[in-house]
């Protein structure tokens, strides 16, 4: 990465950690919107891998397991449609969301798309703020849906994620919703360094993203760290950056 990128991202908040970085599949023939995106996307944080057509593509995604696939409607050979089909019957790839892409008119795509399992669309021509935040908000969705347990003991917090209650020494904690949620997202990323900017987007949401800045982000910490008092310490600040949680 170039000096003058590592700046940009430093500024955007962004954590270039290598296994922080979720990779895309974009499954779509159009050159320039494959360029498009990639720049974009990888703006945001996201590590973007591509394909042509849906042959390929289904290789891709058997093999490098993306986080997320792009997958445009129109494709020469095997169309979108039919390789959502694919991808979802594939016990390899039915776990992966896919946002299809679909052009403006054939609105019937899109309920065929999400018929065939597909988690959300997008209609071309779209803004890439839109599709952005489409991509997080399924990420978000699809994520949570994974098994994590219900409660977290370390040293002497202890948190019950079901019934939203954290305790020191077995003395509850009185924890605001959005410090809740920010314990809760630094618990489940196991040690990894969450940036500024996915805390704000995971728990303040992206529409809000733009008004509310980075400093809520740091003013919330500093609160949660005082109520959680020597277990607070575990948050660690990475400069620049963001914050990780350090279990005992
Ligand atoms: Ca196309």
């Amino acid at each position: 990465m170039k000096v003058q990128e590592k700046r940009v991202a430093r500024e955007e908040g962004i954590c270039y950690n290598k296994d922080m970085q979720e990779s895309i599949l974009i499954i779509e023939d159009e050159k320039d919107i494959v360029k498009m995106l990639e720049y974009n996307l990888q703006k945001e944080g996201f590590k973007i891998i591509s394909s042509s057509d849906g042959e390929s593509g289904f290789s891709l995604a058997v093999r490098r397991q993306p986080a997320l696939i792009l997958l445009d409607v129109m494709l020469p050979g095997m169309n979108g449609l039919e390789m959502c089909k694919a991808l979802k019957k594939e016990e390899k790839t039915a776990r992966i969301p896919v946002i299809m892409v679909t052009a403006k008119s054939r609105e019937s795509d899109k309920i065929v798309g999400l018929e065939l399992g597909a988690d959300d669309y997008i209609t071309k021509p779209f803004s890439i703020r839109e599709l952005t935040a489409r991509i997080k908000a399924v990420l978000r969705r699809t994520g949570d849906k994974e098994a994590f347990p219900e409660m977290f003991t370390s040293g002497e917090l202890r948190v019950d994620f079901s019934r939203i209650q954290a305790a020191l020494k077995g003395r509850p904690v009185s924890l605001t919703a959005k410090e809740f949620e920010l314990l809760k997202a630094l618990i489940k990323a196991k040690g990894r360094v969450l940036s500024r900017d996915y805390l704000l987007d995971a728990i303040w949401g992206f529409e809000n993203a733009l008004e509310i800045r980075t400093r809520t982000v740091d003013v919330h910490i500093r609160t949660l760290r005082k109520k959680l008092g020597k277990a607070g310490r575990r948050i660690v600040t990475v400069k620049n950056y963001g914050y990780r949680f350090e279990p005992c």
